[in-house]
């Protein structure tokens, strides 16, 4: 199975990716987790992308396509993976097409966690993590809504997104997360 989860910041996408790597037993590919890897290995695609996340801006496409495309290519991911903040604008949708298509793969499905503003806000208040600046949280849910939001329309034509309630314990967002699984096994069976 090869997965996109989808959520705007503070929607719990990190606890529902744990669980799901786990029952899919795929790697999990999150683009957050290995820039910072590559900013703190000082490699030059780390240094060039340092500025940008340091200002919660998203990092040029030419370093984050190379990133993934090559981890993309790697053996463990033959049988599939989930991808975690990529992709995060059209363009790189189209782009994870093109490399899949390219390899005779596909996105069998998107979860949409979905979580209202405010609650996102209040999460945000609550866990104070010191990333959480309220301003820079603030741009980074405007940043999701107008760059990021599109993509669940594109993956709606395809017949590929499942939107899920992000509201409740942990355990009941994945008893949903594990629905839209199923679904996703169901039309890759008959695809
Ligand atoms: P968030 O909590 O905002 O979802 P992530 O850990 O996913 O954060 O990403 C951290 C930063 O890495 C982002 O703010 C952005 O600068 C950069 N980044 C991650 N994924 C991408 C991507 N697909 N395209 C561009 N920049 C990205």
């Amino acid at each position: 199975m090869r997965i996109i989860l989808i959520g705007p910041p503070g929607a719990g996408k990190g606890t529902q990716c744990q669980r799901l790597v786990e029952l899919l037993r795929v790697p999990h590919l999150s683009t957050g987790e290995m820039l910072r890897a590559e900013v703190k290995s000082r490699t030059p695609a780390g240094l060039e992308a340092a500025a940008f996340m340091e200002q919660g801006q998203l990092v040029p496409d030419p370093i984050i396509v190379g990133m993934v495309s090559r981890r993309l290519q790697a053996p463990d991911c033959r049988r599939g993976c989930l991808l975690d903040g990529f992709p995060r604008t059209l363009p790189q949708a189209e782009t994870l097409d093109d490399l899949l298509e390219r390899r005779a793969m596909s996105v069998d499905g998107v979860i949409e966690l979905a979580v209202p503003r405010d609650e996102l806000v209040r999460r945000m208040l609550t866990r104070g993590r010191e990333d959480d600046d309220p301003a820079v949280f603030a741009q980074r849910i405007a940043s999701f809504e107008l760059q990021t939001a599109p993509l669940l329309d594109y993956y709606a034509n395809q017949g590929k997104l499942a939107s899920i309630d992000g509201l409740g314990t942990a355990e009941q967002i994945f008893d949903r997360v594990k629905v839209a699984v199923k679904r996703f096994e169901h039309a890759a069976r008959i695809r």
